[in-house]
């Protein structure tokens, strides 16, 4: 196997791939000698079991079929980039939530999932003109068969308009991770904890819901005097964490910064 077929869209335009309803993650893998079988796993969402150019990944059963298609995918990505070395790995679903920020074995292998179950290609595509929010990333999961969360990373950094996605976790003092999308400037960071006028922090604090979409950007991001622009929000809980999509649909905030105001 050459080192291109590393590459999401170069395996998927090998194997004629072009709707994402053709994308049959056990017949990739097996295209790339890795056999994909299911069982309960304990501690672990998947693992690999690798021996010279052949591999098994195991995948939890217990998991969603979302959850298992994105695991045999993680799994695969480190079978494609370390096979020969690697001879057993295995990945927890704590990976696959929280190793999107940070350069690592993990990140790689979730960049590599998300790039073979969500195409750029065809996502773009999909994706064009959808509103930054949960009701857009639930249609797109649902013809992908993929995960919320990383469906909607893929929208934020392939969508139409600018936005961030923000995951918060219960009882943590600082945000998770988070991801920019490409029209959002890297200067803006968000806010440690969201600001009370934030709709995630009624949830993470169990506040009653009050129903806003729209919220001040001082709510989110750091700095002074940003309560005068607003940012779009909805808020999701997934089990403990929850998952913020912020969209500056009212575009003044960044117009602001790039006149340096
Ligand atoms: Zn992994």
């Amino acid at each position: 196997m050459t080192r291109s077929s590393r590459s999401p869209l170069r395996l998927l335009a090998s194997l004629g791939i072009e709707h994402p309803g053709e994308i049959d993650v056990e017949a990739i893998a097996f295209s790339c000698g890795a056999t994909v079988v299911y069982e309960p796993l304990q501690g672990c969402a998947g693992r690999i079991l690798g021996y010279e150019d052949r591999a098994i990944i195991t995948v939890d059963s217990d998991c969603s079929r979302a959850r298992q298609r994105f695991t045999a995918a993680h799994e695969l990505g480190h079978w494609l980039r370390d096979r020969g070395s690697v001879s057993q790995f295995s990945c927890s679903q704590q990976d696959f939530v929280l190793s999107w920020g940070k350069e690592d074995p993990e990140r790689r292998a979730n960049r590599f999932a998300a790039e073979l179950l969500l195409p750029e290609p065809m996502f773009r595509r999909d994706a064009k003109d959808r509103e930054l929010v949960f009701d857009s990333v639930r249609e797109l999961a649902d013809v992908y068969e993929t995960s919320l969360t990383s469906t909607a990373i893929r929208l934020v950094k392939l969508g139409s308009f600018p936005g961030m996605i923000v995951c918060n976790e219960r009882g943590a003092g600082r945000w998770r991770w988070f991801v920019r999308g490409p029209l959002v400037p890297d200067s803006i960071w968000p806010v440690d904890r969201p600001g009370r006028e934030s709709v995630a922090f009624e949830l993470l604090n169990d506040v009653e819901p009050g129903g806003k979409e729209v919220v001040p950007v001082s709510a989110w991001v750091e700095g002074d005097g940003l309560d005068r622009f607003a940012v779009h929000e909805d808020t999701l809980v997934v089990g403990r964490y929850v998952l913020s999509l912020l969209w500056w649909r009212d575009e003044s905030h960044l117009l602001s910064i790039l006149e340096g105001d």
